[in-house]
């Protein structure tokens, strides 16, 4: 925990989110989802206004806001639009990616079931500000039933004239179109998800060129998160400052947490940043299976980041720097919890497992060296590793990290690091009571 962060949580002794501040008041699906319904909720409100707005003001607006990309990076949203070209020659394309694979996440798929006019509002808004008069959304393709309800809602908005030509007369047009995946991990990686997009198989691209200036069919594009769009409807509405009073300096606004895992309630959770780990864990998912002391560890961020042990899980806040300051990192916002009774190195060997398959072969580290890691985890599971290789194993991880085309190099090699840093004690007192024997 970082420790100069004590006493700066959010809302000290009343940590929860005000109820007047939740963006996505329909993500449990007790309202439908009709375009009626969502405009009784506010969707909508005042489209004519915003539409009024200059580009430059949306994007400054939403700069101000504070708002980071909430599909894992982390990036400024505003500076991320700022990097579109500013004369429109070109067609300019607004691509969203739904694809979400990262385990333990599953915000989009909420968003995209029980708020899809929060994200068809936000793709208008978001795609006139960088200046598209097109929009995709990749939405993985098991998500079947949510591309289905998201068909509909665009339906919707064309009907009301909110989609299409001459939007309520505001001279703007603008068309969405879904496309389905088909399940890869590696299309969540923006560039990859682009060459999908086109028809190629889903690989990297080397960067640069950044999307912002050749991106999908080679036109300028931005690519963002489902929840990083369709929360800029009511950042506009509610303005740049009522966002950024939310969470904790540089880490502004809410977020929907999904926490799985050993817990009592596994559940998704819209609150603001910096909330303190330990409260979402009690106060929404019922605590973790056996109470709070029998925690082993958390990821906190969907499974690419490092673990943190109990003892880091009492103060730490969930938010972008105090996760990482923590060793760490916020990501997806998908809470992990596993109890003592979780074998932790079989838990993690699972992980390796998973980004071996999911390797799209590209760079030779990443191609070996996921293989090799999912190797010698399965074997360290089993206790059937030497001393010798567990330091090498941690050694293999530093030489994929950083220096491959993309980052499912080092989401392979960080579970495996924070397991390591965490619990090497452990595994080698393992492996020499075993060898004793
Ligand atoms: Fe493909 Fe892995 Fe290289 Fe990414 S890091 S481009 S997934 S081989």
């Amino acid at each position: 925990m970082a420790h100069n962060q004590r006493g700066k949580a959010l809302n000290q002794g009343n940590k929860m989110i005000k109820k007047e501040n939740i963006i996505f008041t329909n993500l449990y699906g007790n309202n439908d989802v009709s375009i009626n319904s969502s405009i009784k909720r506010g969707d909508w409100k005042n489209l004519s206004k915003l539409l009024k707005m200059k580009k430059q003001d949306v994007i400054n607006a939403i700069k101000d806001s504070g708002l980071r990309g909430r599909g894992g990076a982390g990036f400024s949203t505003g500076m991320k639009w700022d990097f579109m070209p500013k004369t429109i020659g070109r067609q300019h394309y607004l691509v969203i990616n739904a694809d979400e694979g990262e385990p333990g996440t599953c915000k989009d798929r909420d968003i995209m079931r029980n708020e899809p006019h929060k994200l068809v509002e936000g793709c208008l808004l978001s795609g006139y500000a960088i200046g598209a008069s097109k929009c995709y959304v990749y939405i993985r393709g098991e998500f079947f039933n949510e591309a289905n309800i998201l068909q509909n809602a665009i339906d919707e908005a064309y009907k009301k004239g909110f989609l299409g030509k001459n939007i309520l007369g505001s001279n703007i047009d603008f068309d969405i179109f879904i496309h389905l995946g088909s399940g890869a991990y590696v299309c969540g990686e923006e560039t990859a998800l682009i060459e999908s997009l086109e028809g190629k198989k889903g690989q990297p691209r080397l960067k640069p060129p950044f999307p912002a200036n050749v991106g999908v069919f080679g036109m300028p594009t931005t690519v963002n998160n489902v929840e990083t769009i369709a929360v800029i409807p009511t950042i506009l509405r509610r303005g740049a400052n009522w966002f950024s009073n939310l969470g904790r300096e540089k880490n502004t606004g809410s977020k929907i947490f999904c926490i799985s895992g050993q817990v009592n309630k596994p559940c998704n959770v819209e609150e603001e940043l910096g909330v303190p780990l330990k409260y979402l864990i009690q106060k929404y998912a019922g605590d973790v299976i056996g109470g709070w002391n029998n925690l082993l560890a958390v990821i906190p961020g969907g499974s690419s980041v490092p673990l943190l042990p109990k003892e880091d899980c009492e103060e730490v806040l969930m938010d972008f720097d105090s996760l990482k300051e923590a060793g760490s990192g916020l990501g997806t916002g998908g809470i992990i919890v596993m109890n003592k009774q979780t074998n932790i190195v079989k838990a993690i060997a699972r992980l390796s497992k998973f980004y071996k398959h999911e390797s799209c072969g590209q760079c030779t580290p990443c191609r070996e060296g996921t293989g090799w890691l999912m190797r010698v985890m399965d074997r360290l599971a089993e206790n059937q590793c030497s001393v010798e290789e567990v330091e090498m194993l941690e050694e293999v991880t530093y030489q994929i990290e950083g220096h491959t085309i993309c980052a499912l190099g080092d989401a392979a090699a960080w579970p495996i690091q924070g397991l390591l840093k965490h619990f090497k004690k452990d595994i080698i007192k393992n492996i020499q009571k075993k060898n004793v024997a």
